[in-house]
């Protein structure tokens, strides 16, 4: 494929339904950039045969459409998908590639950083050209989202930016797409060298996680115990949503990492997050403080999570949470 040094390119990973699981919700951004450049937007969408996710990045702000269809390019190994995109560039190096929030694409913005031997700007929450430059500018927020800082890396090519999880909503400024691409070479044989032997999901897979929840009752050192978690799952099931905790309850061991939101942990941004007995510390709020709504529950009235939240309860929890479990029981009776 011949690749334009003024194009952008963006990876667009694909769940196992073949619709578009990360990285179709920087398409916008990426045309605004190719704009910039007076290159296109390009949709490189791996791992899908059937051509919906190529479909949906049409639809969502790709300029070009290129399809990596290979038996190879499937589950999380991510050697293939680097020897992929690797390929893809042997036919010339776009200006920048931009990689979404998950494990898959983190990882693979690594390795095609380190192979490329270019530069990488992670958690980008804002791109941008300013006039009469040949870098992008990328935010991305420092020290738990107190300051945001703007880095480039002059005269790397491509330049990589992997997005912050939650920055970006997907797009609809449809463009023309025009062409597909499919994958070869040595791929099945790097496949084979990388196969994945075993799968072990981790404790709690199958439950939804916090990162797709659009409500999440949260927990923090005021929840008192592992035990005390019972009522905030109570709470969580009624309302259709998931767990999640600060710092303190995984220190603790009361809940599994996978359940921590902040600083060393996810960046969610659910339609509502109630927050239980957590303080408001800087590290917790930057990975929550997008959601629609907040509410708050503490028993201290100086608590800074009030800050940020919508509607504040100040009490105890314990009387607070089986309080609303029993009103809304009642509602719905
Ligand atoms: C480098 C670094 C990274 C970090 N990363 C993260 C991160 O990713 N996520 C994160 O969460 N933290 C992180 N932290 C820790 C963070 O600074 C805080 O220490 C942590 O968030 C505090 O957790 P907490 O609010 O549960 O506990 P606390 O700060 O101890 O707050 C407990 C709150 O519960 C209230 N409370 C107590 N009992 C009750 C009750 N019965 N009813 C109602 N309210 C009650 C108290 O009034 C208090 O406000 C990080 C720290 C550092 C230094």
């Amino acid at each position: 494929m011949n690749a334009n040094a003024k194009d952008i390119w963006v990876f667009v990973e694909t769940a196992p339904d073949g619709l578009a699981a990360c990285g179709i919700e920087l398409l916008d951004t990426a045309a605004q950039l190719a704009d910039a450049y007076g290159g296109a937007s390009v949709a490189v969408v791996a791992g899908s045969a059937d051509g919906t996710a190529a479909a949906e990045a049409a639809l969502c702000g790709a300029d070009r459409v290129v399809k990596l269809i290979s038996g190879a390019l499937s589950g999380v190994s991510t050697d293939t998908y680097a020897a992929a995109l690797s390929q893809l560039m042997e036919g010339g190096r776009p200006a920048a590639l931009l990689f979404g929030a998950s494990p898959l694409s983190r990882e693979l913005a690594a390795r095609m950083a380190c192979r490329l031997r270019t530069g990488i700007t992670t958690d980008f929450t804002a791109a941008r050209i300013p006039s009469g430059s040949d870098s992008i500018v990328w935010t991305r927020p420092v020290f738990g989202g107190a300051y945001m800082a703007e880095t480039t890396c002059s005269g790397a090519r491509p330049q990589i930016g992997v997005a912050k999880q939650n920055a970006f909503k997907r797009g609809g400024s449809a463009r023309p797409a025009v062409e597909t691409v499919e994958a070869g070479g040595s791929l099945s044989k790097i496949a084979a060298l990388c196969a994945l032997r075993e799968f072990v999901p981790a404790a709690g897979d199958g439950d939804l996680s916090i990162e797709d929840a659009q409500v999440v009752v949260a927990g923090g050192r005021g929840v008192g115990s592992a035990e005390g978690f019972g009522q905030l799952r109570e709470l969580a099931e009624l309302l259709g949503g998931a767990v999640a905790c600060s710092r303190a309850v995984t220190d603790a061991d009361w809940m599994p990492n996978s359940a921590l939101v902040g600083q060393t942990g996810k960046t969610i941004a659910p339609k509502l997050y109630i927050a239980c007995g957590i303080s408001g510390a800087m590290q917790h709020t930057c990975g929550m403080e997008d959601s629609d709504c907040v509410i708050a529950i503490n028993k201290d009235p100086e608590a800074p999570i009030f800050e940020i939240a919508k509607y504040g309860v100040v009490g105890d929890l314990n009387a607070v949470i089986p309080a609303l479990i029993e009103e809304i029981k009642r509602i719905r009776a």
